[in-house]
């Protein structure tokens, strides 16, 4: 079966998806169950069916379409909808791709034994109330607290984004009972970092996701008047922010390269010019696509940062607010990428995934696989979000042999 993606149209689809949810500055702005999401589900559903693939949506807003077969089900996806200000390609490449691989082996009414679907997942980019409110939901790993008091990252409450919709709390909770049983999955995305336009590599084959830790730390110390307390009566919170910003970043790059830390988002109390800052709250996350690192991360940093507390006077404060596992890419799907890149002529590398994928959240239930093509410069979650077209060609293809194999 050696058959390849109609890769105009494929091109013409993420071009025409692009023009649902444009924003002012020049990006895409298309978080889900907003009104761009809702006409973009609509447009996808049209497409779907124009390609006389069975249509179904469950309770959450997941979109599928599917090609019968007998068996567990092989499922292809990704998400359409984007951060604020985001690009063209952050997960329409992984729904479109998915979409004409099925609409080809449609048109060259191939015989597979089994069942073949596509998905298009709700809020993977976590707009609303966490990362992978559809990815989630299909799977069941949801709590109806989190829905119910929910506040998403517009100050919304999530139940009054939901009036919006068809969609509601109970119909979001019981759309992984509508789930039929799931053998593999694949994902295809841009790499969405640097490292296969710098090994000038047009595939990436995904071994690992990285899990993450999220906390929200604070260190307490004292504010006093910042022109007569001496230095060293200081109990100034933002230098022990300062000290452990710089201590944690060398921990990771000596001791665990490839592991990141960040901090991202900082609150120094009083915020003042005249006074020594009393309290600094920060956000602090983790990544590896090692279980015992993060595990080794979690422990060591936290005693360091307890360490710089007590060595300058302050009280330090950390509380969990989200944790996911490091996943595996599916060995079996792996040596599969690598086979249909050798026939196809395809140079690839083997790299793991800093950035989260609905992939990791489907892992619970089937093996995964993913596939990466570069994006230029590693932008991503920008405006300026660009890929070199015939890597996507490339990316597409590979998808549609493995697809085929998977099926077959
Ligand atoms: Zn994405």
């Amino acid at each position: 079966m050696d058959i390849r993606v109609n890769f105009e149209r494929l091109k013409g689809d993420i071009e025409s998806l692009a023009q649902i949810g444009r924003d002012l500055k020049g990006g895409i702005t298309r978080p889900s169950y907003s009104k761009a999401d809702l006409i973009a589900q609509e447009w996808l559903k049209e497409k779907i069916e124009a390609a006389g693939l069975l249509l179904r949506q469950d309770g959450a807003g997941n979109i599928f379409a599917r090609l019968e077969g007998k068996g567990k089900t092989i499922m292809v996806g990704s998400h359409i909808d984007t951060v604020i200000n985001g690009g063209m390609f952050d997960g329409a490449v992984g729904v479109l791709s998915g979409l004409e691989c099925l609409r080809r082996i449609k048109e060259e009414n191939l015989n597979l034994s089994k069942p073949l679907e596509l998905a298009s997942f709700v809020d993977e980019e976590g707009n609303l109330v966490g990362d992978f409110l559809g990815s989630r939901a299909f799977i069941g790993l949801l709590e109806r607290e989190t829905l119910e008091k929910g506040m998403t990252q517009f100050g919304i409450p999530f139940t009054d984004v939901l009036k919006g919709t068809q969609f509601t709390i109970d119909s979001i909770m019981e759309a992984h009972k509508q789930r039929l049983e799931i053998e593999s999955f694949l994902e295809i995305h841009i790499e969405q970092g640097p490292t296969l336009e710098m090994e000038n590599k047009p595939i990436g084959i995904v071994d690992s996701i990285a899990g993450k830790h999220y906390r929200w730390c604070a260190f307490l110390g004292k504010a006093s008047h910042s022109g007569t307390t001496p230095l060293e009566l200081r109990h100034d919170a933002f230098l022990g922010l300062a000290d452990f910003a710089l201590r944690s970043t060398q921990h990771v790059a000596t001791k665990h390269y490839g592991s990141m830390v960040t901090i991202g988002k900082i609150n120094v109390h009083p915020g003042a010019f005249s006074v020594v800052p009393g309290q600094v709250d920060f956000s602090f996350e983790y990544r590896s696509t090692s279980k015992e690192t993060l595990e080794e991360l979690e422990k060591s940093l936290l005693a360091l940062a307890e360490d710089i507390a007590s060595t300058r006077g302050l009280e330090f404060k950390s509380t969990v607010v989200d944790k996911t596992e490091p996943v595996k890419m599916s060995p079996r799907i792996i040596e599969m990428m690598k086979e249909e890149c050798q026939k196809l002529g395809y140079p690839f590398l083997m790299i793991p995934s800093g950035a989260g994928h609905d992939a990791q959240i489907i892992a619970r239930e089937a093996e995964v696989g993913m596939i990466f093509i570069p994006c230029v410069d590693g932008i991503s979650h920008s405006p300026e979000e660009m890929i070199n077209w015939k890597d996507l060609e490339k990316g597409a293809n590979l998808l549609l042999a493995v697809l085929l194999k998977l099926a077959g």
